[in-house]
């Protein structure tokens, strides 16, 4: 198994993208973190964890709130000794055009989608530097590539991402740690649920593959990512889009 008792921290694990990624790290044979906000969703993905190879445990902690995320960190050396990963995957949208788009759309986007990777990180850095060793990733977008209609906090946020992992790439990587960010496409989670039908099959049109794409898929990357197999990957902005953005 690629993960075996690796420890990982997934931000924002209660469904989604989240949720099958620590579906994913748990069949590797991972110990997981299940954050997020919900703690009915929390206890769903915990049970789908222990139904596999791995182990689980849940924790309310909000990316905004960087004393609750120390004390996730806290209790996850506690209880296993170390953090191998975190999974930086918790985020929202609020899209509005730009003439439209109010100050608190726009400030509670970089707020969850920047500045909560930022303290998630600065919050698990420490054990990470002590142990010399460990891999954060990063749910960027290709909207962090190449922005988009209607998004304007969203973009500005998931390009910060990328320019934080490229710097953290820099700083870290002589300390045994990499950092990664994975760019998906358009994944059928309910982050998708504002966007009308009609819109999303022309989305579809637009993709090589014909196609959304599925959590299992940029789980999958993730997994990649976090396990030895990509020893040599830092720095990297992976998109997983089905070809949208060729
Ligand atoms: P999702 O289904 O909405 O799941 C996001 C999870 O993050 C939810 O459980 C949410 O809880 C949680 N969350 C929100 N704010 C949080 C906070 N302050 N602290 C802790 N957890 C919080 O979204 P997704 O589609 O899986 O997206 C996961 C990541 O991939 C996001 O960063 C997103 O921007 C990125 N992404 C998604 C797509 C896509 O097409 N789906 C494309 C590109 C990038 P609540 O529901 O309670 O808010």
């Amino acid at each position: 198994m690629r993960l075996q008792d690796k420890v990982a921290i997934i931000t924002g694990a209660g469904r989604g993208i989240g949720q099958a990624t620590a579906v994913k790290f748990a069949t590797e044979g991972a110990k997981v973190v299940v954050c997020d906000l919900n703690q009915g969703w929390i206890e769903e993905t915990v049970k789908l964890c222990k139904e596999t190879r791995g182990d689980a445990f849940g924790h309310v902690a909000d990316v905004r709130d960087i004393s609750s995320l120390e004390r996730m960190v806290a209790a996850t050396v506690a209880k296993w000794g170390r953090v191998d990963c975190l999974v930086n995957n918790a985020g929202i949208v609020a899209d509005a055009q730009l003439k439209n788009m109010t100050e608190d759309q726009f400030d509670s986007v970089i707020e969850i989608n920047l500045k909560g990777v930022f303290n998630c990180t600065k919050a698990v850095v420490n054990t990470m530097l002590a142990q010399q060793s460990g891999v954060i990733l990063n749910a960027s977008s290709i909207v962090g590539l190449s922005g988009n209609f209607g998004q304007t906090n969203y973009a500005a946020a998931k390009f910060g991402v990328i320019g934080m992992v490229k710097t953290w790439a820099r700083e870290l990587g002589r300390k045994g740690i990499r950092a990664n960010a994975v760019c998906p496409g358009f994944i059928a989670t309910t982050i998708l649920s504002t966007i009308p039908d009609r819109v999303l099959r022309a989305l579809e049109e637009k993709v090589p593959m014909g196609r959304l794409g599925r959590p299992e898929e940029v789980a999958n990357t993730f997994a990649w990512l976090a396990s030895d197999e990509a020893s040599y990957i830092n720095g990297a902005v992976i998109e997983v889009s089905g070809g949208l953005t060729i």
